[in-house]
């Protein structure tokens, strides 16, 4: 059942410092220039109740929404026995997204991005008649077609053509929910560009991606819960990143808990992982550079031929106030370029260690934390999260068939105005 929630926050700019109220939609301080990102500020000194059976939205009192909805599930966290003992870490703790009933993970989409999808839906306006435009490189879109189809939300999603297969679900797609895919050698950049576009027109309303308060909210929550099951906010904080919002989240989440004293710890260090070769945040990072740095020098290269081609996003939201590079820089953090082998290696090694398969973005993860334990820049004693912010496909598909979510329309880079022909999403 749909439980309606008084607002309890504001929304402060993270370049000047106004507040704003919330109207469910808003992405950024509209005269600020360049503006930065908003973050929440909530009344609450607590995340809320541990009640299991909300999902995600045991953490209400620390998440920007208007209404709960039924069907969520929240991470789950443990402390690992398996890949800590390969490690020879005393403290670590997975924080696990995605099909692991025998562990209580219930996320049939086998992706964090679940949590961000239910609290954006969660946030939008009372009598939300329009369209909400996503671009996704796969993951997201995944997401949303789920969360979307299961409450009846409108939505349009952009994705690159390339990730179509990963559109996978157990039942049909509501037909309130329409795909778009950029065809030829498109990235995520360019599905992004299309929804801007998209966005123009009257009717369709930008989600607005790392911009969207709510996104990053639902993405923190695994750190809450990571903080809950270890009883301190983390030393130390692995996750692989394509646009950083799930780091910014967790950034976030973990000064927010520090704030409020909600659990002693802190300052939790970020720990970012790409793949390598189209890995910006890790080439920016390493070469002290506040900016991101152009990725267009690699012809040849592209995010098909990755390991996890997900995380390539050429215009990550690292050098906007309050994104990846304030929270590296806040942070004292430190970011990692893992090969495609070394990301096969560490998916094998999980999986063996751990007893369950992961997707390939959360194997760059593991491959991350293998790099810096070898380099020995973490303690053995740290308390630290490893954030697997997807997995249990394989074992999904052990109980259940699976469809792929075709497009209505696939549409070349230089044609995007036959998009609007395409444009006609029916209430259901
Ligand atoms: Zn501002």
């Amino acid at each position: 059942m749909i439980k309606e929630q008084p607002i309890k926050y504001v929304l402060r700019c993270r370049q000047c410092g106004t507040e704003l109220a919330d109207d469910g939609l808003v992405l950024f301080h509209k005269g600020c220039d360049p503006p930065g990102l908003l973050q929440t500020v909530y009344t609450s000194a607590w995340p809320g109740q541990g009640d299991d059976g909300m999902g995600i939205f045991q953490y209400h009192e620390w998440l920007p929404i208007r209404r709960t909805l039924p069907g969520s599930s929240a991470p789950v966290t443990y402390r690992s026995r398996g890949l800590a003992e390969q490690l020879r870490l005393e403290n670590l703790f997975i924080a696990f997204s995605g099909y692991w009933p025998e562990r209580g993970a219930l996320m049939r989409t086998c992706t964090f991005k679940e949590l961000e999808a239910y609290a954006v839906c969660a946030r939008l306006p009372e009598r939300f008649e329009d369209v909400l435009v996503i671009a996704s490189a796969g993951n997201t879109a995944r997401a949303f077609i789920h969360v979307c189809s299961t409450h009846h939300i409108r939505a349009l999603i952009v994705v690159p053509e390339w990730s179509i297969p990963m559109l996978w679900r157990e039942t049909e797609h509501n037909d309130c929910v329409r795909i778009i895919a950029v065809g030829g050698n498109s990235d995520y950049a360019d599905a992004v560009l299309l929804a801007d576009s998209i966005c123009r027109m009257d009717g369709f309303v930008a989600e607005g991606g790392a911009r969207n308060v709510a996104r990053r909210d639902g993405l923190g929550t695994t750190v809450l819960s990571c903080a809950e099951e270890a009883g301190c906010i983390p030393d130390e904080y692995f996750q692989a990143v394509g646009s950083g919002t799930g780091a910014i989240a967790a950034w976030e989440a973990s000064e927010r808990l520090s704030l409020n004293k909600v659990w002693p710890g802190g300052p939790m260090r970020l720990h970012v992982a790409q793949n390598l070769p189209l890995a910006p945040i890790y080439e920016s990072w390493t070469s002290h550079s506040s900016r991101i740095v152009s990725m267009n020098s690699l012809p040849g290269c592209s995010s098909e031929e990755m390991y996890a081609g997900v995380l390539y996003n050429r215009r990550p939201p690292y050098g906007v106030a309050g994104g990846l590079y304030d929270a590296l820089l806040a942070t004292n953090g430190h970011a990692y370029g893992i090969a495609n082998e070394e990301a096969g290696a560490a998916s094998k090694l999980f999986e063996e260690a751990e007893g369950i398969d992961i997707d390939p973005a959360a194997a760059v993860a593991v491959a991350g934390l293998v790099k810096c334990v070898a380099r020995k820049t973490v303690e053995k004693d740290a308390y630290i999260m490893l954030n697997i912010t997807g997995g249990g496909f394989k074992r999904l598909r052990r109980d259940v068939e699976l469809q792929t979510t075709m497009p209505i329309a696939v549409v070349d880079r230089s044609d995007f105005k036959s998009v609007r022909d395409h444009l006609i999403c029916k209430r259901s």
